[in-house]
């Protein structure tokens, strides 16, 4: 059984594709076998990940548009048991190609359904709006995974994607349910964060994750090394807070997605 995650949240710079691709990687370090999707046309998650442009010649697009299995479109990268969904630019044009698609909602979770691929875990990495392509990945998800960075405006937009999943819910996919919501640059030194993570408690409760993402230089170095930060250093603070939020996602699965 697999259980598809996606990663979304409207606001830009948040923390989704850095928290895509090291809960990727932590969580194939705990044995699971991990699909990452980068659903966004910016394709951060596969560079990110050492995939340059050479290497996208299906991508996450062909899936959508139908002229790519999932598989076709899966690239290993150098994390074991971490496979990747390149994205590309082609991506940009997929909200208005679709429109004029069958099913155009479920274009995600047709592909995904009909793939023979066997992974534990697909992660999708959202881009930084509600339109078609985030409703695609909340349409083939069994659970959603908010980033949500510790800053004063933290909250603001929550109630737009809290809606928006109440939507899908209703009309596309019942079982969506919320996984969690992580803090992100969360700055111990700064008296604000501490005010907005016990805000943050207060309003959402236990569907906040106890951990939370420290700001760590690490993490944002590490991609323009194309690696991982939990690979780039694994013992920084970031790295150390990515593989225990990947502990407790797994605690909130259901079991049979807790490979090993
Ligand atoms: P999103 O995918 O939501 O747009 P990113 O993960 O790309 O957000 O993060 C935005 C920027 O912030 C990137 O430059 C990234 O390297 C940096 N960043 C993300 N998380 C952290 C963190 N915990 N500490 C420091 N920098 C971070
Ligand atoms: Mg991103």
């Amino acid at each position: 059984m697999t259980t598809v995650i996606a990663i979304a949240n409207q606001k830009g710079g948040v923390g989704k594709t850095t928290s895509a691709i090291n809960l990727g990687t932590a969580l194939a370090a705990t044995g699971s076998r991990v699909l990452l999707i980068d659903l966004d046309p910016q394709g951060n998650a596969s560079t990110g990940l050492g995939i340059g442009h050479s290497q996208r010649q299906r991508s996450s697009y062909d899936v959508l548009i139908g002229s790519s299995t999932v598989s076709q479109a899966t690239v290993p990268t150098k994390v074991p048991r971490l496979d990747l969904m390149p994205a590309t630019v082609d991506l940009s044009g997929a909200e208005i190609e679709l429109v004029d698609f069958d099913a155009r909602t479920h274009r995600l979770d047709l592909a995904l359904k009909g793939s023979t691929g066997s992974w534990d875990i697909i992660l999708i990495d959202c881009p930084p709006s509600l339109g078609l392509l985030t409703i695609n990945a909340m349409v083939a998800a069994d659970a959603l995974l908010v980033p949500l960075q510790c800053e004063f405006f933290a909250l603001e937009g929550l109630s737009q994607l809290l809606s928006t999943v109440e939507r899908i819910r209703s009309r596309f996919n019942p079982g969506l349910s919320i996984l969690g919501v992580a803090l992100t640059m969360y700055d111990r030194r700064n008296r604000l964060t501490e005010q907005v993570s016990t805000d943050v408690r207060a309003v959402l409760g236990s569907v906040v994750f106890q951990t939370v993402i420290p700001r760590n230089v690490r993490l944002s170095e590490a991609p323009s090394h194309g690696l991982p930060a939990l690979i780039y250093d694994h013992r920084c603070s970031g790295s150390e807070a990515y593989m225990a939020l990947a502990r407790e996602m797994i605690q909130r699965l259901p079991r049979a997605a807790a490979a090993a």
